[in-house]
C-alpha cells in the first residue's frame, strides 16, 4: 500500500546540503544529482513524526492518556514503548514510526517535484535552478542579538515549488486503517518545513493526495476517521507482534540438482545509495567502493518475506534455500560506466599488472607499457618496465600500481570510480526544536544516477522461478525491458537507495565475457591466471586466513590432490570483513578475505586429468566460486581475464560489455520556475539582439541602449518598474502621456513627487531633478529623448510575441527598465544634459 503525500511550499524555505557552493554561499540547498531541488525521506518521516507527536500531545487527544513514552509525551522514560521488553501498551507514534525494538513499517520516499513520478530524473537543471543566495546574520539565542562575525550566506528555495513523496506499507498484510488516519493528519498539522521556521520561511502545507491509486475524497475521509477513532475515541494499538518462531525443518532438503542459470541483474540508482561498511570513524557513515553481494540478497530476500507465510513448513524451505543455503548465488554489485548503447562494468584491476612510471599517465599510448606478472617466474623476471629497462637500465625503469576500479573498452583499460555525495543529518532536540549538539551525522553515498551490474547465479531454472516468485521479480527480455523498483543498502526507509532493477536470463554460458572458458584457455595443460573478481574468504584446515597465494590451500579450494597443480606466481593483498547483524545487534564474525583483483598464476602438472576435465572443473568454479560465503558473492573467479588478452596484444579489441538500449527518461519539468527561467533566458536574448550587443558582452553594453543616456529616462524606468504588471497598451499610452504632468513641489522639502492624471506618484531620489516643463518636448525630439520612447515600444512589440503570460511580461517589463535604468544612471553620474 502507497500513500502519495503533496507538499506545497508557501515561503521559501532553506534545507541545506551540508556544503559551501562555491565561494559565495556558506550553505547550499539540497539537490538531487540532476540539480532540482530535493528534499530527503529522512526529513519528510521526521517531520510526520514531529507533527504526530504535536497533536497527540494537544489537550483534547492528551486526555487519552497517549503520552506513555517519550516519543508520545514529556516523559523522560521508557525512552519508547517496549523498552524494557514489557509488551502491553503501545502508543500510536511507536506503533506508527517505529522504535528500535519494532523498526516502522512505513517507508518514506524522498521528495520529487510534481510533474514527475518517483524515482525519475528529470532534465538536467543548472545547480541554482529554483533558488536565490541570501544574507544572514546568526542570532545569539541567550540574547537575541546578532553575534559578532556571524554573516552568513545561504541558498533558500523558491516558494512555488510543489513536492510530491510516499509512504510505503513494507509490513505484512495490510495496515491498520488508524495508522493512515493518524498520517493523514499528521500531515495536514504540517506548518513547516527545514530551517528559519521562526522567521516565517519554510511554510508549507501537506496533504494526503492518494491511498494507493484511489484519489481521496472518494473512499474514506481521513481526517474523518481521524478524529472519530483517536480523538473521540482512543485508540490502543494492538502490541508489538512477537517473533514468530519459524517451523523446524526436520531434515534439510537436498540441494536441487545442477543445471545453473545464470541472470544478469543490471540496476539503476534513482536515489543515492547509502552502503555503510563500518562506524568506526566517530559518527560519520561511509559508503563502500564496491556493494558485496548480500546487499542484493537482502533486498530480495526482504521482498520475499513480504510475500512469504514463514510459519508454513514449504515457504519457510525455500526462503532458507534461496537465501541461507547457497541454491541462489548473489553477485557483488560493480559499477558500470554507460557509453553508446553498452554498459562497461568496471573490475578491480589486477594486483599483477604494473604500469611504467616514466610514461605520463595521458599518453594514449601507455597501454602498451602495462605488464601482467602473474606467469612469470619471480627469480626469472623482476616487476619492472622491461622498455626502459632496455632503453635506458633497471634503476630506471620503476612500475607502479593501477589500484582502482577498471573497465575493458576495445582493448583499452579505463579507469572508473563511483560518484559520492556527502549529506549530513542532524538531530534535532523535540523540546527545543535545535538541533542537539554532537548529533551531526554525515552521510557518504553513492551518486543516484549510476549503473550498476551484477547476477545472480541460480542451481536450476526451478530455483529462478522459485526466486521470481517470492521476489515477485519481472523477467527483462532484449526486446522488453521492464524495471521492478527496488531498495539496497541502508535508510532505506529514509528516502535512500531507491533503484530500478532489471533481470535477464542469459541463453549462453560466457557471462561478462566474449569468450566461454574453453576459448579463453585452449590448452588447459599450459599455465593459466587465476583471477578473483570479488574478495575472497579461504580458510584452511586449522580455522586460519591464509594470507598468500599457496599450493596447499588453492589445490583444495580448486578440488585437486596437492601436487596436481603449480603456482607460478601470486599476488595478494588481505583485508578484513565486518559486518553488523542487525536482527542479534552484534557484529558479524570477522573474516579475513583476498581483496579483488589478488591474482595467481597456475598451471595443472601431472597427467591425472583430461584436459576435458579440467576445463569441467574450471567451468564450474568460475560459476560456484571458491571459498566462504560464495551465495553472498564472495570468492568469484575468472580463468585468463580478457584483460590479460588486451595487455598481450593491444590489437585485441577486448572488451567487457553488456548491451543497454533503455536509457532513464528524462523528465522535462513544466512549472513556474521553469517557465520563468526559460522566459528570463529567451527575453534576454531577445533584448540583447534589440540593443545591438554582440551576445559576448554585459547586457548593459548594447549600443542603442545609449538612446537612454538622459537624466529624464530615469523616472521613465521608475514608472516602468512600479507599472510593470501593467497591461502593455496602458503602458505605451503612459509613455505617451510623459511629460504631461504637473509638477508639485510641497514648500521646505527636498522631496519631490511627479503626480500624473493617473492615481499613482513617483518619488524621486534626492540628486534628481523633476523633469522640467519641456520635458514634453524633451521626449519628442529626434536628438533627445524620441529615440528613446521608440525602442522601448519596439521591445514592447517583441515582448507581447514572447509570452502570453502576464506575470512573465510584468518580468520582462522590469528586465527592460533596469536597462534604462542603467543607461540614465550613466548619464547623470557623468552629468550630461
Ligand atoms: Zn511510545
Ligand atoms: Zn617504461
Amino acid at each position: 500500500m502507497t500513500l502519495t503525500f503533496k507538499l506545497e511550499l508557501k515561503s521559501d524555505y532553506h534545507v541545506g546540503a551540508g556544503h559551501r557552493k562555491g565561494t559565495e554561499i556558506d550553505s547550499a540547498l539540497l539537490r538531487e544529482h540532476d540539480g532540482r531541488p530535493a528534499l530527503r525521506g529522512s526529513l519528510l518521516g521526521q517531520m510526520l513524526r514531529d507533527s504526530a507527536r504535536e497533536l497527540l500531545t494537544t489537550p483534547v487527544m492528551a486526555k487519552h492518556g497517549y503520552g506513555i513514552c517519550k516519543a508520545s509525551g514529556d516523559r523522560e522514560e521508557p525512552e519508547y514503548c517496549g523498552q524494557w521488553q514489557n509488551n502491553e501498551g503501545v502508543c500510536p507514534i511507536c506503533r506508527v514510526f517505529g522504535t528500535p525494538r519494532a523498526p516502522r513499517r512505513w517507508q518514506f520516499s524522498s521528495a520529487w517535484l510534481q510533474g514527475m513520478q518517483a524515482g525519475a530524473t528529470a532534465e538536467n537543471h543548472s545547480n541554482d535552478w529554483g533558488a536565490q543566495p541570501v544574507m544572514r546574520v546568526r542570532v545569539s539565542p541567550e540574547t537575541r542579538r546578532a553575534e559578532a562575525n556571524k554573516l552568513f550566506s545561504e541558498e533558500i528555495g523558491d516558494s512555488r515549488l510543489v513536492f510530491r513523496f510516499e509512504a510505503t506499507w513494507q509490513g505484512n498484510g495490510k495496515p491498520d486503517e488508524k495508522e493512515i488516519a493518524l498520517l493523514a493528519a499528521a500531515a495536514a498539522n504540517m506548518r513547516h518545513l527545514g530551517k528559519s521556521r521562526r522567521r516565517g520561511r519554510g511554510v508549507c502545507r501537506v496533504q494526503l493526495i492518494k491511498v494507493d491509486n484511489q484519489e481521496p475524497p472518494e473512499n474514506v475521509d481521513w481526517l474523518k476517521l481521524f478524529k472519530q477513532e483517536l480523538v473521540d475515541k482512543k485508540w490502543q494499538p494492538e502490541p508489538h507482534e512477537q517473533n514468530k518462531s519459524a517451523p523446524a525443518l526436520s531434515a534439510e532438503s537436498p540441494a536441487p540438482a545442477w543445471q545453473p542459470v545464470r541472470v544478469r541483474v543490471v540496476v539503476h540508482l534513482d536515489e543515492p545509495v547509502l552502503v555503510a561498511h563500518r562506524s568506526s570513524a566517530g559518527n560519520q557513515f561511509e559508503g563502500l567502493d564496491t556493494l558485496p553481494g548480500n546487499i542484493l540478497l537482502g533486498a530480495l530476500a526482504a521482498r520475499a518475506v513480504r510475500h512469504l507465510d514463514l510459519g508454513k513448513t514449504d515457504d519457510y524451505q525455500n526462503f532458507v534455500g534461496l537465501f541461507r543455503r547457497g541454491w541462489a548465488r548473489f553477485s557483488f554489485l560493480a559499477l558500470a560506466h554507460e557509453k553508446h548503447d553498452k554498459l562497461y562494468p568496471a573490475f578491480a584491476s589486477p594486483l599483477d599488472i604494473f604500469r611504467c612510471k616514466r610514461q605520463s599517465p595521458h599518453d594514449p599510448q601507455r597501454k602498451f607499457y602495462d605488464r601482467a606478472f602473474a606467469l612469470t617466474e619471480a627469480e626469472k623476471e623482476k616487476i619492472i618496465c622491461d622498455l626502459c629497462a632496455k632503453q635506458y637500465d633497471e634503476e630506471d625503469a620503476e612500475v607502479e600500481k593501477l589500484e582502482c576500479l577498471q573497465t575493458l573498452r576495445a582493448g583499452f583499460m579505463q579507469e572508473l570510480a563511483f560518484e559520492q555525495r556527502e549529506e549530513m543529518h542532524v538531530q534535532i532536540n523535540p523540546a527545543t526544536q535545535r538541533a542537539e549538539d554532537g548529533k551531526l551525522f554525515e552521510y557518504v553515498c553513492l551518486q543516484a544516477g549510476q549503473y550498476l551490474c551484477g547476477e545472480i547465479i541460480c542451481r536450476n531454472q526451478k530455483v529462478w522461478e522459485a526466486l521470481r516468485q517470492c521476489a515477485e521479480l519481472i523477467e527483462s527480455m532484449e526486446s522488453k525491458q521492464q524495471a521492478i523498483p527496488l531498495r539496497l543498502g541502508k535508510a532505506t526507509r529514509r528516502g535512500y537507495g531507491r533503484v530500478s532493477a532489471f533481470f535477464f536470463v542469459e541463453k549462453d554460458d560466457k557471462g561478462l565475457y566474449q569468450n566461454t572458458l574453453s576459448q579463453r584457455l585452449p590448452d588447459p595443460k599450459q599455465p593459466f591466471t587465476l583471477l578473483l573478481t570479488t574478495d575472497t574468504i579461504i580458510r584452511d584446515k586449522w580455522g586460519r586466513f591464509p594470507t598468500r597465494f599457496e599450493e596447499d590451500w588453492l589445490a583444495e579450494a580448486l578440488g585437486l590432490e596437492k601436487g596436481d597443480l603449480k603456482l607460478i606466481r601470486g599476488f595478494a593483498k588481505t583485508r578484513e570483513i565486518d559486518g553488523f547483524h542487525n536482527y542479534l545487534g552484534l557484529p558479524r564474525w570477522r573474516d579475513r578475505a583476498f581483496v579483488a583483483g589478488s591474482v595467481a598464476g597456475i598451471q595443472i602438472v601431472g597427467g591425472k586429468y583430461t584436459n576435458d576435465e579440467i576445463v569441467k572443473k574450471l567451468e564450474r568454479l568460475e560459476w560456484e566460486g571458491i571459498g566462504l560465503r560464495r551465495h553472498e558473492g564472495f570468492g568469484q573467479i575468472v580463468v585468463n581475464h580478457p584483460v590479460y588478452e588486451a595487455i598481450k596484444n593491444p590489437h585485441s579489441g577486448a572488451r567487457i560489455d553488456i548491451e543497454w538500449k533503455s536509457k532513464p527518461q528524462r523528465v522535462k519539468l513544466e512549472n513556474q520556475i521553469e517557465n520563468e527561467r526559460k522566459f528570463r533566458q529567451d527575453w534576454e536574448g531577445i533584448l540583447a539582439q534589440l540593443g545591438d550587443k554582440h551576445l559576448d558582452k554585459h547586457l548593459k553594453e548594447g549600443q542603442r541602449w545609449r538612446q537612454f543616456e538622459f537624466k529624464e529616462f530615469a523616472p521613465v524606468a521608475r514608472l516602468l518598474r512600479a507599472r510593470s504588471d501593467a497591461a502593455i497598451s496602458d503602458l505605451i499610452k503612459e509613455l505617451q502621456a510623459l511629460g504631461d504632468f504637473k509638477l508639485e513641489q510641497p514648500e521646505g522639502e527636498k522631496e519631490l513627487y511627479v503626480e500624473k492624471k493617473l492615481n499613482y506618484r513617483i518619488k524621486l531620489g534626492e540628486n534628481q531633478t523633476p523633469a522640467p516643463r519641456e520635458t514634453k518636448k524633451f521626449f519628442e525630439k529626434e536628438d533627445r529623448g524620441k529615440p528613446g520612447i521608440e525602442l522601448i515600444k519596439e521591445a514592447f512589440a517583441k515582448l507581447q510575441t514572447t509570452s502570453n503570460d502576464a506575470k512573465l511580461r510584468a518580468i520582462g517589463v522590469e528586465m527592460l527598465a533596469l536597462i534604462i535604468a542603467e543607461a540614465a544612471n550613466r548619464a547623470i553620474k557623468e552629468g550630461r544634459k
